[in-house]
């Protein structure tokens, strides 16, 4: 079997409300749809769940995808990964979203040619449910418990609360939210950098830490692995790495400077199911549990994560792939993915095992 084309397709979907982190308040997601077509009649679809503020625009994305990537994979059989992801990284510096979205495209072809769905591809069924979180925004506090207490409403066991626009601000929602939700619930927290520097994460975690959290992400700047590893010896809460680790040797450096408790991974900062499988296999030989996080995918790209989830063992925290039914107006495949309460289950049909519907692709491609 041989690639004989690829295309990139750029969507754009809205929310169904803004979604604000210290950095930056959402109200659409974009995206690029990947088709990847083969000399047999099997195509293979991907996405790259592009976020700007996180590395790689839509606008470079669909160019990378269609003039660099194109030209060195045609030709080449999609089950020939390693040549594959050697060329893509010889290619284009970075482009994680991108590189993502294509091999994406490849795991569905082969799991088409074989009549398997991706999970078995990459380790089997390692657990049949993968359980879920589902996050809150950064709004005003009053906003902030009325929205913890809906998803709580919805059967939500573990909310995820964006945090780091100010100590003071978090250290009121968390304690505001906690006293609406109840024990219950189990809470995480998220700063995305926005601590900034080891005194202050210190300040405010050491001030939540009588409201039971599961874990606290990324507390200061990304690059700081020794602020990092002050705060993960100060607190008692444990300390999850995230904007700090895209590949296996952001696993290693964390791991030599003990500056986080558990790592936060995704398939699209890692470039792919591939490198992401790198990124956990290295977590493990370091003796990390995991978190799989999510860029806010629809059905392509969170049906990936879940076959990913349900397959590789050290992802020990609920996962935050809450987005398609959640927090995006529409999606662009024809069947939901199955998603309950707490938790979701992966496709069991060949491939990813999602189909696209084509009149959503026509009506949310922007480059019509
Ligand atoms: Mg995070």
């Amino acid at each position: 079997m041989k690639i004989t084309d690829l295309e990139a397709i750029p969507i754009e979907i809205k929310q169904t409300m803004p979604f604000a982190t210290h950095r930056e308040t959402m109200e659409a997601r974009k995206y690029v749809i990947v088709r990847v077509y083969t000399d047999q009649g099997i195509i293979g679809l991907g996405e790259a769940s592009t976020i700007e503020t996180w590395g790689e625009s839509q606008t470079s994305s669909v160019y990378s995808i269609n003039e660099i990537i194109r030209p060195i994979i045609v030709g080449e059989s999609p089950f020939h990964l390693e040549t594959i992801l050697a060329r893509m990284d010889q290619a284009l510096e970075g482009c994680q979203y991108s590189k993502a979205g294509v091999e994406m495209a490849l795991f569905d072809i082969m799991g088409k040619a074989v009549n398997k769905p991706v999970y078995d591809l990459i380790g089997g069924p390692y657990r049949e449910w993968v359980p879920i979180s589902r996050s809150v925004g950064i709004t005003d506090v009053e906003k902030m418990t009325d929205w913890a207490l809906m998803l709580k409403e919805m059967g939500t066991s573990t909310i995820k609360i964006k945090t780091g626009i100010s100590g003071d601000h978090d250290i009121e929602a968390v304690h505001a939210i906690r006293n609406v939700i109840g024990e219950e619930t189990s809470i995480k927290v998220d700063a995305n950098t926005g601590w900034k520097v080891a005194k202050e994460a210190i300040r405010v975690l050491n001030a939540i830490e009588d409201c039971n959290i599961m874990l606290a992400e990324q507390p200061v700047r990304s690059w700081d692995l020794n602020g990092m590893a002050e705060v993960t010896k100060a607190v008692n809460i444990p300390i999850a790495a995230d904007e700090s680790v895209w590949g296996p040797h952001d696993v290693i450096s964390i791991f030599e400077k003990r500056a986080a408790d558990i790592l936060t991974i995704y398939l699209m900062k890692a470039g792919g199911i591939s490198r992401n499988r790198e990124v956990a296999c290295t977590a493990k030989a370091a003796g990390f549990s995991c978190l799989l996080g999510g860029m806010g995918e629809m059905g392509i790209g969170s049906a990936a994560n879940i076959h990913f989830a349900v397959a590789i063992p050290n992802l020990e925290y609920p996962a935050d792939l809450h987005i398609p039914p959640f927090l995006l107006e529409d999606d662009i495949i024809t069947e939901p993915l199955d998603y309950s309460e707490n938790g979701v289950t992966a496709p069991k049909t060949p491939g990813l095992g999602v189909e696209l519907d084509e009149e959503k692709v026509e009506k949310y491609r922007i480059d019509k």
